[in-house]
């Protein structure tokens, strides 16, 4: 009995090991596959490719001559230097990426190129010629929806000085802390490109407020990407843009990629990330906007130095936009 009782001890002693062996191999084994796998998922190529018949070898190419991109029927190739990627609609402005002042100024003022349904502030606020229709036409739409007229364009264009002048001003009034939130460093405020602009609300009895969304100016945010328009520092997305919530800055990027960004909620940090996952080779970006009008977005690297050869649509019409970075955004209207 004893001796049984021994064998049994020693059995279920035999058995409890080797199931902790077992265990610890299977642990080992598993931790082992995870490692493998979060090696994978962090090294992994961004979106995978899509779906099709496997690409045959690629021909031997010359080592010395550019590679051509595979050109889709009905496109061609336009030549454009590295420094275009300054310049469009989508370029990225912020404390990572410095404007490039242009040697010629694109900018008109507002005063003199406005309609009357909207105020500026003064002769001299000015901005990109470009967009003065869309801003026309957003203010416009505004008081015809609204009856409404106060809004007031208090800041356009800026220059390098004029951005130093205003970042000196608000640092010794304001401090430190405040600067850092609200107002770029020379040189890098989006404020340079003639592309935005900060809107207050000026009433009748000579009194300025703060732009909000309230009441009837909810219109504006509602509809701004119909104009071209976003809101370019959104109270959800300070941690993106490192900029603090100003409800009053709109940037103008163009009707198919505010109305994107707006579908997406995205800031325009997050889209141009998004736009990237989309090269000319791969799958495009389709937007299907509310007049029937069907835009495809891709996005070409550029070159490291000299041209870049952009593939680009020989019938259709397109755009090109820099994004302030390293390419160019393409965005063709096919339907
Ligand atoms: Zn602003």
């Amino acid at each position: 009995m004893r001796q049984y009782r021994r064998y049994r001890l020693k059995r279920k002693y035999v058995l409890r090991r080797a199931l902790l062996i077992a265990a610890a191999l299977l642990l080992a084994v598993g931790l082992f596959a995870l490692g493998r796998w979060a090696v994978g998922a962090l090294t992994a190529p961004g979106p995978a490719e899509p779906a099709g018949p496997a690409q045959p070898d690629p021909a031997p190419v010359d080592p010395v001559e550019p590679q051509a991109p595979q050109l889709r029927e009905g496109d061609t190739t336009v030549s454009t230097p590295r420094a275009n990627i300054h310049r469009g609609d989508l370029i990225l402005v912020g404390s990572q990426n410095a404007y490039e002042f242009p040697e010629q100024e694109p900018y008109v003022s507002v005063y003199e190129n406005k309609t009357s349904s909207y105020k500026v502030r003064d002769r001299n606020v000015r901005v990109d010629e470009a967009i003065v229709p869309y801003l026309n036409a957003m203010f416009d739409e505004f008081y015809a929806a609204t009856g409404v007229r106060d809004v007031i364009v208090v800041s356009g264009e800026r220059s390098y000085d004029s951005q130093k002048n205003l970042y000196d001003k608000y640092l010794a009034e304001q401090g430190e802390q405040y600067v850092r939130e609200y107002v770029a460093t020379p040189g890098y405020s989006e404020h340079h490109s003639g592309l935005a602009v900060d809107l207050s609300i000026y009433k009748s009895d000579g009194t300025m407020h703060n732009y909000t969304d309230e009441g009837d100016y909810s219109w504006i945010i509602d509809n701004a990407c119909l104009y071209g328009f976003v809101r370019r520092y959104p109270d959800d997305k300070v941690a993106v843009t490192g900029v603090s919530y100003e409800p009053w800055h709109f940037r103008y990027v163009g009707r198919a990629h505010a109305c994107l960004m707006q579908q997406r909620g995205l800031c325009l940090e997050e889209y141009l990330e998004l736009l990237r996952q989309y090269p000319y080779e791969g799958e495009h970006l389709i937007f299907d906007d509310s007049d029937g009008s069907r835009y495809e977005i891709y996005y070409v690297e550029a070159e490291a130095e000299g041209e870049t050869q952009l593939p680009v649509p020989q019938e259709l019409a397109y755009t090109v936009s820099g994004d302030n970075a390293g390419g160019f955004v393409v965005t063709v209207k096919t339907a």
